[in-house]
């Protein structure tokens, strides 16, 4: 690490504007570091996604210093400054008290201390101060160590750290998803999983989130199952982990897909339905309907969690689906059927689960992937050719049915449409308004 051009290689990796604005701090006489995870990536030779700055001046005083600064939070000391390419967030070193709710401090106070500022913070590899310009490292808490060990520790006694802020037991797991790195020990014995109820379903869903697009969702999956951590942040995974190696392939599927957010989710919840629907016949384990079970323990799941309509949407319609036949010699109209159903934005995501699903599952014939490419091949040929693929597309809608039949508003009209829809997909070039009025008429008689 310490090699004669360090320091110079380092300042390089660290865009101009951070730079100005370490150098303004310092040539007005405070003290200025890159803390949290800017120090921590540099170190790994990753890119930082975010450049925190910590400083003894207080924000009104970083204020004056940076002519377009707002404050973010003042009341926590943080001022942003924002340049064209990124922004900078400038906080005062600050020290905390005691966490009574167990998910903020009761007080922040601004302190002239930067050990104190980095005591507050969660884990060693987080807890270090780099001042490029004057070549400095602070790292009181041996996090350079941790990170050469690759290690994920908490600065300090881990049951209180959790117990001040339960948000950071699902950190510790996903740092180890992002990082590759290994959970330390004695932190991991300080996980209270009942705690986590103190955390907030918006919280919950974004930190797991980072976790499951991560490089390495595994590390971080397997150490919420064997602390606890994962059956108290949803109980619904208890039963998975008690199916013998149901958790192995969701973790494996996971793995598999494409890091994509409503993938991934898609993948972690597609078998949540097995458990309750196993029946034994013969020397086989059946699963039958699983994936309609598990639609809607995942529809309680996404609710709790708050996730927005949208992508809830799209990870149900993967689950919900995934056990699709796909088949390759499926005829043109089931095919039209199946996009139908599952939704034309879902197709692409749909194939991917599947492979991931195969993927995931040991003992996979090499046939059943040629398979599926096949029928991918198939349904990209007529997702490209096709315009026949809802009721909505149709020649005909549900008022002209109505006046042309003669009926009232009511299931009927959309049992009618359905009915066309059906005859329109044996064959797409049916799907014009005389042709399918002319079916209605001839159709035979077929009153309610
Ligand atoms: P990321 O790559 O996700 O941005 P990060 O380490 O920068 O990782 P942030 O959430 O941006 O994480 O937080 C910045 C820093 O603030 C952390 O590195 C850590 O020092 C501190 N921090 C963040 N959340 C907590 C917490 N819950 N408890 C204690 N310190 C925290
Ligand atoms: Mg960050």
């Amino acid at each position: 690490m310490w090699r004669p051009n360090w320091w110079r290689r380092l300042r390089r990796q660290i865009p101009e504007e951070v730079l100005f604005a370490l150098n303004r701090l310092a040539e007005a006489g405070y003290e200025a570091y890159l803390v949290g995870g800017a120090p921590r990536d540099l170190l790994l030779d990753r890119t930082p996604e975010d450049w925190d700055l910590a400083t003894d001046a207080r924000p009104e005083k970083v204020k004056t210093l940076f002519a377009n600064a707002w404050p973010l939070g003042e009341k926590f000391g943080t001022v942003r400054v924002p340049f064209d390419r990124l922004e900078v967030d400038i906080t005062t070193f600050r020290e905390e008290g005691a966490y009574s709710d167990g998910r903020r401090p009761d007080w922040v106070n601004f302190t002239p201390s930067l050990e104190a500022d980095l005591a507050r913070r969660d884990f060693t590899m987080n807890a270090i101060a780099l001042d490029p310009l004057r070549e400095k490292l602070v790292d009181p808490f041996a996090g350079v160590q941790a990170l050469k060990r690759r290690l994920v520790k908490t600065v300090g006694e881990p049951a209180v750290r959790f117990g001040e802020d339960a948000l950071r037991m699902l950190r510790f797991y996903r740092f180890q998803a992002t990082l590759g790195f290994r959970g330390d020990r004695e932190t991991e014995k300080g996980i209270t999983p009942g705690l986590i109820t103190k955390v907030s379903g918006e919280r919950i869903r974004d930190e797991l989130t980072k976790l499951l697009v991560a490089s390495f969702p595994k590390a971080g999956l397997e150490g919420m199952a064997r602390s606890g951590l994962l059956p108290a942040v949803l109980p619904e995974f208890g039963a998975v982990l008690a199916e013998p190696g149901l958790f192995r392939h969701t973790v494996a599927t996971v793995q598999a897909i494409k890091p994509a957010t409503g993938l991934r989710w898609a993948a972690f919840l597609h078998d949540l339905g097995k458990p309750r629907t196993r029946v034994v016949q013969g020397d086989r384990l059946h699963y039958y309907g699983h994936e309609k079970v598990g639609a809607e323990l995942a529809a309680a799941i996404l609710e709790r969690l708050r996730f927005p309509r949208k992508v809830a949407e799209q990870i149900l319609a993967l689950v919900r689906w995934h056990m699709f036949p796909a088949d390759p010699w499926m005829t043109d109209a089931a095919l039209r059927r199946l996009v139908a159903r599952v939704g034309k934005e879902n197709i692409k995501g749909l194939l991917e689960l599947r492979r991931a699903d195969l993927v995931g599952t040991p003992g996979v014939a090499a046939r059943a992937f040629s398979g599926l490419t096949q029928f991918a091949a198939r349904l990209e040929a007529l997702l490209a050719g096709e315009t026949v693929l809802s009721l909505r597309d149709l020649a005909v809608n549900g008022h002209e049915v109505m006046e042309f039949l003669g009926i009232q508003p009511g299931p009927r009209v959309g049992e009618v449409l359905q009915e066309i829809f059906h005859w329109v997909t044996e064959d797409p070039a049916r799907n014009r308004k005389e042709l399918i009025l002319e079916y209605l008429a001839t159709r035979g008689n077929n009153p309610d």
